[in-house]
Protein backbone atom coordinates (compact mmCIF):
# COMPACT_ATOMS: atom_id res chain seq x y z
CA UNK A 1 0.00 0.00 0.00
CA UNK A 2 0.95 3.15 -0.71
CA UNK A 3 2.10 5.77 2.30
CA UNK A 4 0.50 6.28 5.86
CA UNK A 5 -2.40 9.55 4.63
CA UNK A 6 -1.07 12.07 7.45
CA UNK A 7 2.31 12.43 5.00
CA UNK A 8 -0.24 13.04 1.98
CA UNK A 9 -1.50 15.94 3.35
CA UNK A 10 1.77 18.08 2.94
CA UNK A 11 1.68 18.10 -0.91
CA UNK A 12 -1.25 21.08 -1.30
CA UNK A 13 -1.49 23.97 -2.90
CA UNK A 14 -1.91 27.26 -1.34
CA UNK A 15 -4.63 28.44 -3.84
CA UNK A 16 -6.38 25.01 -3.95
CA UNK A 17 -9.15 24.02 -1.63
CA UNK A 18 -7.00 21.19 0.31
CA UNK A 19 -8.58 17.64 -0.28
CA UNK A 20 -9.00 15.39 2.56
CA UNK A 21 -7.11 12.27 1.66
CA UNK A 22 -8.33 8.93 3.26
CA UNK A 23 -7.83 5.70 3.76
CA UNK A 24 -10.64 2.91 2.84
CA UNK A 25 -11.94 -0.81 4.03
CA UNK A 26 -14.19 -2.30 1.78
CA UNK A 27 -16.00 -5.29 3.91
CA UNK A 28 -17.29 -8.22 1.18
CA UNK A 29 -15.69 -9.76 -1.64
CA UNK A 30 -18.36 -10.23 -4.59
CA UNK A 31 -18.67 -8.45 -7.86
CA UNK A 32 -20.09 -5.54 -6.36
CA UNK A 33 -17.67 -4.71 -3.73
CA UNK A 34 -14.60 -5.44 -6.58
CA UNK A 35 -16.60 -2.78 -8.49
CA UNK A 36 -16.09 -0.09 -5.44
CA UNK A 37 -12.88 -1.19 -4.77
CA UNK A 38 -12.12 0.04 -8.59
CA UNK A 39 -14.01 3.06 -8.42
CA UNK A 40 -12.44 3.76 -4.94
CA UNK A 41 -8.76 3.16 -6.33
CA UNK A 42 -9.54 5.80 -8.53
CA UNK A 43 -10.75 8.33 -6.57
CA UNK A 44 -8.71 11.11 -6.52
CA UNK A 45 -8.27 11.13 -2.95
CA UNK A 46 -8.48 8.36 -1.96
CA UNK A 47 -4.64 7.01 -0.83
CA UNK A 48 -5.21 3.23 -0.32
CA UNK A 49 -8.00 0.89 -0.58
CA UNK A 50 -8.17 -2.28 1.62
CA UNK A 51 -11.06 -5.18 0.83
CA UNK A 52 -11.97 -7.86 3.49
CA UNK A 53 -11.87 -10.52 2.49
CA UNK A 54 -12.17 -9.60 -0.87
CA UNK A 55 -10.86 -11.87 -3.63
CA UNK A 56 -8.38 -12.93 -5.44
CA UNK A 57 -9.25 -10.70 -8.41
CA UNK A 58 -9.75 -7.69 -7.22
CA UNK A 59 -6.10 -8.19 -5.52
CA UNK A 60 -4.53 -9.36 -8.99
CA UNK A 61 -6.02 -6.49 -10.58
CA UNK A 62 -4.22 -3.83 -8.14
CA UNK A 63 -7.82 -2.30 -7.14
CA UNK A 64 -7.35 -2.86 -3.24
CA UNK A 65 -5.28 -4.87 -0.99
CA UNK A 66 -6.93 -7.67 -0.04
CA UNK A 67 -7.39 -8.86 3.79
CA UNK A 68 -8.45 -12.32 4.60
CA UNK A 69 -7.10 -12.34 8.35
CA UNK A 70 -9.92 -9.89 9.87
CA UNK A 71 -13.15 -11.75 10.47
CA UNK A 72 -15.64 -9.34 9.72
CA UNK A 73 -18.46 -10.64 11.74
CA UNK A 74 -16.40 -9.83 14.70
CA UNK A 75 -16.40 -5.94 14.57
CA UNK A 76 -13.30 -5.39 17.45
CA UNK A 77 -11.63 -7.25 14.93
CA UNK A 78 -12.83 -4.49 12.41
CA UNK A 79 -12.11 -1.39 14.52
CA UNK A 80 -8.42 -2.62 15.25
CA UNK A 81 -7.95 -3.15 12.06
CA UNK A 82 -8.57 0.26 11.15
CA UNK A 83 -6.98 2.04 14.24
CA UNK A 84 -3.50 -0.03 13.23
CA UNK A 85 -3.82 1.23 9.42
CA UNK A 86 -5.52 5.10 9.52
CA UNK A 87 -8.91 3.97 8.37
CA UNK A 88 -10.96 6.96 7.96
CA UNK A 89 -13.72 4.99 5.86
CA UNK A 90 -15.24 1.70 6.08
CA UNK A 91 -17.46 1.04 2.98
CA UNK A 92 -20.06 -2.14 3.83
CA UNK A 93 -21.11 -3.99 0.67
CA UNK A 94 -23.56 -6.90 1.95
CA UNK A 95 -26.16 -7.86 4.22
CA UNK A 96 -24.89 -9.77 6.69
CA UNK A 97 -22.75 -7.25 8.40
CA UNK A 98 -25.41 -4.62 8.34
CA UNK A 99 -27.75 -6.98 9.87
CA UNK A 100 -25.36 -7.81 12.57
CA UNK A 101 -24.22 -4.44 13.20
CA UNK A 102 -20.98 -3.76 11.99
CA UNK A 103 -22.12 -0.06 10.94
CA UNK A 104 -23.43 0.53 14.74
CA UNK A 105 -20.05 -0.61 16.25
CA UNK A 106 -17.82 1.81 14.05
CA UNK A 107 -19.69 4.73 14.27
CA UNK A 108 -19.95 4.33 18.20
CA UNK A 109 -15.82 4.33 18.46
CA UNK A 110 -16.05 7.19 15.95
CA UNK A 111 -15.24 5.32 12.27
CA UNK A 112 -17.06 6.58 9.13
CA UNK A 113 -18.98 3.57 8.30
CA UNK A 114 -21.19 3.80 4.72
CA UNK A 115 -24.19 2.02 5.54
CA UNK A 116 -27.08 1.67 7.49
CA UNK A 117 -27.42 0.71 10.79
CA UNK A 118 -29.16 -2.98 11.62
CA UNK A 119 -32.43 -0.95 13.15
CA UNK A 120 -32.46 0.97 9.84
CA UNK A 121 -31.62 -1.95 7.80
CA UNK A 122 -34.84 -3.40 8.82
CA UNK A 123 -36.00 -1.38 5.50
CA UNK A 124 -35.42 -4.62 3.63
CA UNK A 125 -35.07 -7.35 6.36
CA UNK A 126 -38.40 -6.81 7.37
CA UNK A 127 -41.31 -6.27 4.91
CA UNK A 128 -43.77 -5.63 8.08
CA UNK A 129 -41.45 -3.08 8.67
CA UNK A 130 -41.39 -1.40 5.05
CA UNK A 131 -44.90 -1.64 4.72
CA UNK A 132 -46.23 -0.08 7.85
CA UNK A 133 -43.43 3.12 7.03
CA UNK A 134 -45.40 3.08 3.77
CA UNK A 135 -48.75 3.47 5.27
CA UNK A 136 -47.58 6.47 8.27
CA UNK A 137 -45.88 8.42 5.71
CA UNK A 138 -48.30 7.97 2.44
CA UNK A 139 -45.66 6.20 0.43
CA UNK A 140 -47.25 4.27 -2.67
CA UNK A 141 -47.51 0.74 -2.50
CA UNK A 142 -49.63 -2.04 -2.73
CA UNK A 143 -52.43 -2.72 -0.42
CA UNK A 144 -51.44 -5.37 1.94
CA UNK A 145 -52.76 -7.11 5.15
CA UNK A 146 -50.27 -8.97 7.45
CA UNK A 147 -50.96 -12.54 9.33
CA UNK A 148 -49.66 -14.89 11.70
CA UNK A 149 -52.84 -17.29 11.55
CA UNK A 150 -53.26 -19.16 8.18
CA UNK A 151 -56.91 -18.90 8.39
CA UNK A 152 -57.29 -15.24 8.61
CA UNK A 153 -54.69 -14.66 5.72
CA UNK A 154 -56.91 -17.50 3.10
CA UNK A 155 -60.09 -15.40 4.20
CA UNK A 156 -58.38 -12.45 2.94
CA UNK A 157 -57.33 -13.80 -0.12
CA UNK A 158 -60.52 -15.85 -0.52
CA UNK A 159 -62.26 -11.87 -0.46
CA UNK A 160 -59.18 -10.22 -2.75
CA UNK A 161 -59.43 -12.71 -5.03
CA UNK A 162 -56.53 -14.28 -7.43
CA UNK A 163 -53.72 -13.12 -8.70
CA UNK A 164 -52.29 -12.16 -5.23
CA UNK A 165 -49.27 -11.95 -3.61
CA UNK A 166 -47.83 -13.63 -0.75
CA UNK A 167 -44.73 -12.91 0.88
CA UNK A 168 -42.55 -14.12 3.85
CA UNK A 169 -42.03 -11.31 6.32
CA UNK A 170 -38.10 -11.92 7.00
CA UNK A 171 -35.55 -12.65 4.39
CA UNK A 172 -35.70 -15.70 2.32
CA UNK A 173 -32.86 -15.88 0.11
CA UNK A 174 -34.87 -14.55 -2.32
CA UNK A 175 -37.40 -17.35 -2.54
CA UNK A 176 -40.13 -15.70 0.09
CA UNK A 177 -42.18 -14.29 -2.58
CA UNK A 178 -44.86 -15.85 -4.25
CA UNK A 179 -47.24 -14.45 -6.73
CA UNK A 180 -50.47 -17.08 -6.83
CA UNK A 181 -52.86 -16.98 -9.82
CA UNK A 182 -55.00 -19.36 -8.37
CA UNK A 183 -56.20 -19.75 -4.65
CA UNK A 184 -54.62 -23.23 -4.22
CA UNK A 185 -51.14 -21.44 -4.85
CA UNK A 186 -52.10 -18.71 -2.24
CA UNK A 187 -53.63 -21.31 0.17
CA UNK A 188 -50.41 -23.35 -0.27
CA UNK A 189 -47.82 -20.57 0.17
CA UNK A 190 -49.46 -19.78 3.24
CA UNK A 191 -49.64 -22.91 4.47
CA UNK A 192 -46.03 -23.62 4.00
CA UNK A 193 -44.73 -20.15 5.69
CA UNK A 194 -47.31 -20.48 8.42
CA UNK A 195 -47.78 -23.73 9.08
CA UNK A 196 -44.96 -26.20 7.93
CA UNK A 197 -42.41 -23.66 8.57
CA UNK A 198 -40.95 -23.73 5.26
CA UNK A 199 -38.94 -20.51 5.81
CA UNK A 200 -38.35 -21.14 9.51
CA UNK A 201 -38.79 -17.52 11.41
CA UNK A 202 -38.83 -15.03 8.55
CA UNK A 203 -42.01 -17.08 7.50
CA UNK A 204 -43.60 -16.61 11.16
CA UNK A 205 -45.12 -13.52 9.88
CA UNK A 206 -46.86 -13.13 6.38
CA UNK A 207 -48.06 -10.32 3.92
CA UNK A 208 -50.46 -10.71 1.77
CA UNK A 209 -50.25 -7.98 -1.05
CA UNK A 210 -52.47 -6.86 -3.99
CA UNK A 211 -51.11 -8.37 -7.40
CA UNK A 212 -49.60 -4.80 -9.16
CA UNK A 213 -49.71 -5.16 -12.92
CA UNK A 214 -46.80 -3.62 -14.71
CA UNK A 215 -42.77 -3.03 -15.90
CA UNK A 216 -40.48 -3.37 -13.07
CA UNK A 217 -37.57 -0.88 -12.81
CA UNK A 218 -34.90 -0.45 -10.23
CA UNK A 219 -33.95 2.83 -8.45
CA UNK A 220 -30.95 3.89 -6.57
CA UNK A 221 -30.21 6.70 -4.20
CA UNK A 222 -27.80 7.66 -1.53
CA UNK A 223 -29.29 8.83 1.44
CA UNK A 224 -27.43 10.61 4.32
CA UNK A 225 -29.99 10.07 7.26
CA UNK A 226 -31.95 13.72 5.58
CA UNK A 227 -30.94 14.14 2.35
CA UNK A 228 -31.04 11.91 -0.78
CA UNK A 229 -29.37 12.34 -4.27
CA UNK A 230 -30.66 9.87 -7.00
CA UNK A 231 -27.64 7.79 -8.41
CA UNK A 232 -28.03 6.97 -12.52
CA UNK A 233 -30.53 4.23 -13.05
CA UNK A 234 -29.33 0.73 -14.33
CA UNK A 235 -31.55 -2.56 -14.72
CA UNK A 236 -30.56 -5.86 -14.24
CA UNK A 237 -31.84 -9.18 -15.79
CA UNK A 238 -32.89 -11.40 -12.86
CA UNK A 239 -33.70 -14.82 -14.88
CA UNK A 240 -31.28 -17.31 -15.81
CA UNK A 241 -32.19 -17.92 -19.35
CA UNK A 242 -32.04 -15.31 -22.67
CA UNK A 243 -35.41 -13.96 -23.17
CA UNK A 244 -35.94 -13.79 -19.41
CA UNK A 245 -36.67 -17.55 -18.51
CA UNK A 246 -36.14 -19.81 -16.16
CA UNK A 247 -35.60 -19.47 -12.66
CA UNK A 248 -34.19 -16.72 -10.31
CA UNK A 249 -30.38 -15.84 -9.72
CA UNK A 250 -28.83 -12.79 -8.13
CA UNK A 251 -28.75 -11.18 -11.68
CA UNK A 252 -27.02 -12.55 -14.79
CA UNK A 253 -26.17 -8.98 -15.83
CA UNK A 254 -27.12 -4.65 -15.97
CA UNK A 255 -27.22 -2.07 -18.19
CA UNK A 256 -27.08 1.97 -17.25
CA UNK A 257 -28.85 4.41 -18.13
CA UNK A 258 -32.14 2.07 -18.34
CA UNK A 259 -34.88 4.13 -20.44
CA UNK A 260 -37.26 3.05 -18.60
CA UNK A 261 -35.94 5.58 -15.92
CA UNK A 262 -36.96 9.16 -17.33
CA UNK A 263 -35.96 12.22 -15.52
CA UNK A 264 -40.06 12.84 -14.78
CA UNK A 265 -40.25 9.60 -12.91
CA UNK A 266 -37.14 9.55 -11.57
CA UNK A 267 -38.48 13.29 -10.10
CA UNK A 268 -41.80 11.57 -9.71
CA UNK A 269 -40.14 7.92 -7.30
CA UNK A 270 -37.24 11.16 -5.60
CA UNK A 271 -40.55 12.72 -4.29
CA UNK A 272 -43.02 10.06 -3.58
CA UNK A 273 -40.71 7.47 -2.55
CA UNK A 274 -37.57 8.56 -1.63
CA UNK A 275 -37.92 11.64 0.62
CA UNK A 276 -40.92 10.25 2.43
CA UNK A 277 -38.55 7.22 3.24
CA UNK A 278 -35.83 9.38 4.31
CA UNK A 279 -37.91 11.61 6.56
CA UNK A 280 -40.04 8.44 7.47
CA UNK A 281 -37.19 7.12 8.77
CA UNK A 282 -35.11 9.97 10.82
CA UNK A 283 -38.77 10.97 12.59
CA UNK A 284 -38.99 7.64 13.74
CA UNK A 285 -35.12 8.12 15.58
CA UNK A 286 -33.79 5.53 12.32
CA UNK A 287 -31.63 7.80 10.45
CA UNK A 288 -30.83 5.73 7.17
CA UNK A 289 -27.13 6.48 5.74
CA UNK A 290 -26.52 4.25 2.79
CA UNK A 291 -28.11 3.62 -0.80
CA UNK A 292 -31.00 3.04 -0.89
CA UNK A 293 -32.27 0.48 -3.70
CA UNK A 294 -35.89 0.56 -4.49
CA UNK A 295 -37.26 -2.00 -6.38
CA UNK A 296 -40.61 -0.55 -8.27
CA UNK A 297 -43.36 -1.41 -10.31
CA UNK A 298 -44.32 0.82 -12.98
CA UNK A 299 -48.47 0.34 -12.87
CA UNK A 300 -49.48 -0.09 -15.81
CA UNK A 301 -53.34 1.26 -15.27
CA UNK A 302 -51.91 4.95 -13.72
CA UNK A 303 -47.91 4.96 -14.99
CA UNK A 304 -47.58 5.72 -11.78
CA UNK A 305 -44.04 3.92 -9.77
CA UNK A 306 -45.52 1.93 -6.72
CA UNK A 307 -43.00 0.24 -3.91
CA UNK A 308 -42.25 -3.31 -3.94
CA UNK A 309 -39.65 -3.75 -1.93
CA UNK A 310 -36.71 -2.01 -1.03
CA UNK A 311 -32.83 -3.34 -0.53
CA UNK A 312 -30.29 -1.30 1.97
CA UNK A 313 -27.20 -1.93 -0.24
CA UNK A 314 -26.21 -1.40 -4.14
CA UNK A 315 -27.51 -4.43 -6.24
CA UNK A 316 -24.90 -6.63 -7.54
CA UNK A 317 -24.55 -6.99 -10.87
CA UNK A 318 -26.04 -3.59 -10.95
CA UNK A 319 -22.83 -1.78 -8.91
CA UNK A 320 -20.44 -2.78 -11.47
CA UNK A 321 -22.22 -0.39 -14.60
CA UNK A 322 -22.72 2.46 -12.32
CA UNK A 323 -19.06 2.54 -11.15
CA UNK A 324 -17.15 2.17 -14.09
CA UNK A 325 -19.93 5.07 -15.22
CA UNK A 326 -19.13 7.19 -11.98
CA UNK A 327 -16.78 10.36 -12.51
CA UNK A 328 -16.84 12.15 -9.07
CA UNK A 329 -14.08 11.13 -6.45
CA UNK A 330 -16.24 7.71 -4.55
CA UNK A 331 -14.51 7.91 -1.77
CA UNK A 332 -15.49 12.09 -1.02
CA UNK A 333 -19.31 11.60 -1.77
CA UNK A 334 -19.37 8.42 0.50
CA UNK A 335 -17.46 10.31 3.45
CA UNK A 336 -20.41 13.09 2.40
CA UNK A 337 -23.02 10.88 3.19
CA UNK A 338 -21.62 9.97 6.66
CA UNK A 339 -21.14 13.34 7.67
CA UNK A 340 -25.02 14.19 6.47
CA UNK A 341 -23.34 16.99 3.68
CA UNK A 342 -25.12 15.10 0.67
CA UNK A 343 -26.84 18.60 0.07
CA UNK A 344 -23.66 19.64 -1.21
CA UNK A 345 -22.68 16.94 -3.62
CA UNK A 346 -23.55 16.70 -7.19
CA UNK A 347 -22.93 13.65 -9.25
CA UNK A 348 -20.82 13.20 -12.69
CA UNK A 349 -21.68 10.61 -14.98
CA UNK A 350 -19.58 9.33 -18.19
CA UNK A 351 -22.31 10.11 -21.01
CA UNK A 352 -22.88 6.84 -23.11
CA UNK A 353 -23.91 3.51 -21.26
CA UNK A 354 -22.40 0.54 -19.34
CA UNK A 355 -23.06 -3.19 -19.74
CA UNK A 356 -22.16 -6.20 -17.18
CA UNK A 357 -22.61 -9.44 -18.54
CA UNK A 358 -22.18 -12.01 -16.27
CA UNK A 359 -20.22 -15.62 -16.46
CA UNK A 360 -21.75 -18.11 -14.21
CA UNK A 361 -20.91 -21.86 -13.07
CA UNK A 362 -22.92 -24.09 -15.30
CA UNK A 363 -25.91 -25.30 -13.39
CA UNK A 364 -26.17 -22.23 -11.87
CA UNK A 365 -28.74 -21.62 -9.67
CA UNK A 366 -28.92 -24.76 -8.92
CA UNK A 367 -25.97 -26.97 -7.90
CA UNK A 368 -22.90 -26.58 -10.29
CA UNK A 369 -19.12 -27.76 -9.29
CA UNK A 370 -16.40 -25.68 -8.30
CA UNK A 371 -12.70 -25.50 -9.24
CA UNK A 372 -12.85 -25.61 -13.35
CA UNK A 373 -9.56 -23.58 -14.63
CA UNK A 374 -10.56 -19.78 -16.46
CA UNK A 375 -8.18 -18.36 -19.22
CA UNK A 376 -7.65 -15.30 -20.90
CA UNK A 377 -9.17 -12.83 -18.28
CA UNK A 378 -6.07 -10.59 -19.77
CA UNK A 379 -7.09 -11.18 -23.10
CA UNK A 380 -10.92 -10.16 -22.40
CA UNK A 381 -9.66 -6.74 -21.31
CA UNK A 382 -7.30 -5.76 -23.95
CA UNK A 383 -9.72 -7.22 -26.80
CA UNK A 384 -11.32 -3.75 -26.95
CA UNK A 385 -11.56 -0.35 -24.94
CA UNK A 386 -12.77 -0.03 -21.68
CA UNK A 387 -13.46 -4.10 -20.86
CA UNK A 388 -12.88 -4.23 -17.50
CA UNK A 389 -13.68 -8.28 -15.68
CA UNK A 390 -14.96 -7.86 -12.26
CA UNK A 391 -14.45 -10.81 -9.96
CA UNK A 392 -17.58 -12.16 -8.10
CA UNK A 393 -16.57 -16.04 -7.23
CA UNK A 394 -13.07 -17.05 -8.26
CA UNK A 395 -10.14 -18.57 -6.36
CA UNK A 396 -6.82 -19.72 -7.06
CA UNK A 397 -5.48 -22.88 -7.92
CA UNK A 398 -1.91 -23.84 -6.46
CA UNK A 399 -0.45 -23.35 -10.24
CA UNK A 400 -1.77 -19.97 -9.95
CA UNK A 401 -5.03 -19.95 -12.76
CA UNK A 402 -7.67 -18.28 -11.71
CA UNK A 403 -10.21 -21.12 -10.93
CA UNK A 404 -14.50 -21.09 -10.35
CA UNK A 405 -15.64 -20.79 -6.33
CA UNK A 406 -19.06 -19.57 -6.56
CA UNK A 407 -22.00 -19.68 -9.04
CA UNK A 408 -21.99 -16.46 -10.30
CA UNK A 409 -18.03 -15.99 -11.15
CA UNK A 410 -17.60 -12.82 -13.46
CA UNK A 411 -19.26 -10.10 -14.59
CA UNK A 412 -17.52 -8.32 -17.81
CA UNK A 413 -18.29 -4.86 -18.14
CA UNK A 414 -17.76 -2.56 -20.78
CA UNK A 415 -18.49 1.24 -21.67
CA UNK A 416 -19.45 2.81 -25.08
CA UNK A 417 -20.85 5.75 -26.68
CA UNK A 418 -24.43 3.66 -26.78
CA UNK A 419 -26.44 0.66 -25.72
CA UNK A 420 -25.32 -0.89 -28.59
CA UNK A 421 -21.26 -0.15 -28.49
CA UNK A 422 -21.37 -1.00 -24.57
CA UNK A 423 -22.86 -4.00 -25.59
CA UNK A 424 -20.89 -5.52 -28.16
CA UNK A 425 -17.54 -4.50 -26.02
CA UNK A 426 -19.12 -6.71 -23.08
CA UNK A 427 -19.86 -9.44 -25.77
CA UNK A 428 -15.99 -9.35 -27.15
CA UNK A 429 -14.85 -9.65 -23.46
CA UNK A 430 -16.71 -12.61 -23.19
CA UNK A 431 -16.08 -14.30 -26.32
CA UNK A 432 -12.08 -13.99 -25.28
CA UNK A 433 -12.79 -15.66 -21.90
CA UNK A 434 -11.53 -19.41 -21.85
CA UNK A 435 -13.84 -21.50 -19.36
CA UNK A 436 -15.63 -23.94 -20.51
CA UNK A 437 -17.57 -25.45 -17.17
CA UNK A 438 -19.02 -21.44 -17.35
CA UNK A 439 -22.12 -19.99 -19.37
CA UNK A 440 -24.01 -16.57 -19.67
CA UNK A 441 -27.33 -14.94 -20.90
CA UNK A 442 -26.68 -13.68 -24.35
CA UNK A 443 -29.54 -11.23 -24.65
CA UNK A 444 -28.56 -8.49 -22.21
CA UNK A 445 -29.81 -5.45 -22.52
CA UNK A 446 -32.49 -6.60 -25.13
CA UNK A 447 -35.19 -4.39 -23.87
CA UNK A 448 -33.08 -1.05 -24.51
CA UNK A 449 -31.19 -1.96 -27.42
CA UNK A 450 -32.49 -0.78 -31.35
CA UNK A 451 -34.01 -3.05 -33.36
CA UNK A 452 -31.35 -4.91 -35.08
CA UNK A 453 -29.62 -6.05 -31.94
CA UNK A 454 -32.72 -7.05 -30.29
CA UNK A 455 -33.27 -8.79 -33.68
CA UNK A 456 -29.84 -10.65 -33.12
CA UNK A 457 -30.20 -11.19 -29.50
CA UNK A 458 -33.25 -13.03 -30.72
CA UNK A 459 -32.00 -15.71 -32.69
CA UNK A 460 -28.88 -16.02 -30.42
CA UNK A 461 -31.72 -17.38 -27.85
CA UNK A 462 -32.99 -19.85 -30.40
P1 LIG B 1 -39.59 -8.86 -3.89
O1 LIG B 1 -38.64 -9.84 -3.27
O2 LIG B 1 -40.58 -8.26 -2.92
O3 LIG B 1 -38.94 -7.85 -4.77
O4 LIG B 1 -40.44 -9.72 -4.93
C1 LIG B 1 -39.81 -10.49 -5.92
C2 LIG B 1 -40.54 -10.35 -7.22
O5 LIG B 1 -41.91 -10.73 -7.07
C3 LIG B 1 -40.60 -8.93 -7.74
O6 LIG B 1 -39.44 -8.60 -8.44
C4 LIG B 1 -41.82 -8.96 -8.61
O7 LIG B 1 -41.52 -9.54 -9.87
C5 LIG B 1 -42.75 -9.90 -7.88
N1 LIG B 1 -43.66 -9.15 -7.02
C6 LIG B 1 -43.47 -8.81 -5.72
N2 LIG B 1 -44.52 -8.11 -5.25
C7 LIG B 1 -45.41 -8.01 -6.27
C8 LIG B 1 -46.70 -7.40 -6.41
N3 LIG B 1 -47.30 -6.81 -5.39
N4 LIG B 1 -47.31 -7.51 -7.60
C9 LIG B 1 -46.73 -8.16 -8.64
N5 LIG B 1 -45.51 -8.75 -8.57
C10 LIG B 1 -44.85 -8.68 -7.40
Amino acid sequence: HKSPPSLSLRAQSATVAPVERVVVLVIGGGGREHALCYALKRSPSCDTVFCAPGNPGISTSGDATCISDVDISDSSAVISFCRKWGVGLVVVGPEAPLVAGLVNDLLKVGIHAFGPSSEAAALEGSKNFMKSLCDKYGIPTAKYQTFTDPSAAKQYIQEQGVPIVVKADGLAAGKGVIVAMTLNEAFDAVDSMLVKGSFGSAGCRVIVEEYLEGEEASFFALVDGENAIPLESAQDHKRVGDGDTGPNTGGMGAYSPAPILTKELEDLVMKSIIYPTVKGMSAEGCKFVGVLYAGLMIEKKSGLPKLIEYNVRFGDPECQVLMVRLESDLAQVLLAACRGQLSEVSLNWSTGSAMVVVMASKGYPGSYEKGSVIRNLDEAEAVAPSVKVFHAGTALDLDGNFIAAGGRVLGVTAKGIDLKEACDRAYQGVEEINWPGGFYRRDIGWRALPLPQKQFAKKAMK
